[in-house]
């Protein structure tokens, strides 16, 4: 049994989100098998829907596991081992293809970015006049942990010039941060289920772009489970190389639908909207925003000065029913993050941002009294 305060708890944080009433209600359904017609047609329309949310022709294949084995796929699948990769590295998650990088013995050619800002394109171009061996560039679409907003669409100009795959992990932003796949010219585009997407953990997708997929050939890197070639070959009649998560792409289809109800453009709108409305009220607490450059998946805030963030996080959370997101790695205890994707809305927004005043005066006067 859920209890009363769980029922409650306001989800703010940048995965998992909430998920919508009707996207429970038929994974709720018994589950079907999927080597079936049945199955078949669902997944053939959660990917053409998937198509339209990523703003691609290319195909999208959908694998069980989290956001990171998309990022992992687009590592194994298009590089061979010794290459090397340019790494735009500005907060936790872009720290994570660093990680890939070196497990899967690639060369990462780092680009550290203060943790605040998003990456010049410029200093992209640069690395990349400057060394012409560079395979692949990575970097976020929403940096997650510092809730900063990278110009895909400019990087895309200066990959496109070049032989470097655009690789973009839009985990977090795809679905709410504007995002042209074909347009920009992004070569690999990862999502996952647990964000934007309103779903439940466990899916991870990645579309793939003709220039990359010719790289895919000459791929030297040992894979199983994630060899996008399997998932190719499964998607020509809707099937998959393993048994996929059955109910997360039943749930995915409900989800999608929602979008294309509202209409992609409409979803980025509103989270612009609902991102300014936060930063608006978060000032008005006198709270300072981290992000130079903000998104509109998530809002990072500056923890004011002698108050302890996670303390802060962990009585919203236990108390007043309201679960923000404390600060990653070097940021932990010093900001705290609200999401504005996906299924939240306004009223969630605006009841968290009045717990968290409340809860800042209440910790305030404890302090002073001490
Ligand atoms: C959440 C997130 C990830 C990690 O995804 P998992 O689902 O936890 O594997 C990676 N990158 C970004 C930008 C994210 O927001």
């Amino acid at each position: 049994m859920m209890s009363e305060k769980a029922k409650q708890n306001i989800l703010l944080t940048p995965g998992p989100t909430p998920v919508p009433e009707d996207v429970r209600r038929v994974m709720a359904e018994p589950i079907i098998h999927h080597r079936t017609p049945q199955y078949r047609k669902i997944f053939e329309a959660a990917t053409a829907s998937l198509q339209k949310v990523f703003r691609t022709k290319n195909p999208v294949y959908t694998m069980a596991g989290s956001g990171t084995s998309a990022m992992e796929a687009s590592i194994v699948n298009f590089h061979q081992i010794g290459d090397e990769t340019l790494v735009v590295e500005g907060g936790k998650f872009a720290e994570r293809f660093t990680d890939l990088a070196h497990a899967f013995g690639l060369k990462p050619v780092v680009i550290k970015v203060p943790w605040s800002e998003a990456v010049d394109p410029k200093v992209i171009e640069a690395e990349l006049q400057k060394n012409p061996n560079i395979q692949s560039v990575c970097v976020q679409l929403c940096e997650t942990s510092t809730a900063v907003l990278n110009d895909i669409e400019a990087i895309g100009k200066i990959t496109s010039k070049t032989q470097a795959l655009l690789i973009v992990d839009a985990i977090s932003g795809l679905g709410a941060d504007k995002l042209e796949s074909d347009a920009w010219g992004v070569d690999l585009v990862i999502a996952g289920s647990q964000k934007a997407l309103m779903l439940p953990p466990g899916l991870s997708f990645l579309s793939v772009s003709e220039k990359a997929k010719d790289r895919m050939k000459g791929s030297n890197i040992p894979k199983f489970y994630l060899d996008i070639k399997l998932y190719e070959k499964g998607l020509k009649d809707w099937d998959s190389p393993f048994t996929p998560a059955v109910t997360l792409v039943i749930g995915l289809l409900e989800s999608l639908r929602k979008i294309e109800k509202a209409g992609i453009e409409n979803v980025w709108k509103r989270c612009t909207e609902y991102a300014a409305f936060t930063r608006e009220q978060l000032q008005k607490l006198g709270l300072q925003i981290y992000s130079k450059a903000p998104s509109s998946t998530v809002t990072a805030a500056r923890v004011p000065e002698g108050i302890d963030g996670g303390k802060l996080v962990k009585i919203m959370r236990d108390e007043k029913g309201v679960t923000l997101a404390g600060g990653q790695g070097s940021l932990k205890g010093k900001i705290i993050r609200i999401c504005h994707m996906g299924a939240i809305t306004k009223e969630d927004i605006q009841k968290g941002i009045s717990v968290l005043g409340e809860t800042l005066e209440e910790m305030k006067m404890t302090a002073k009294s001490k």
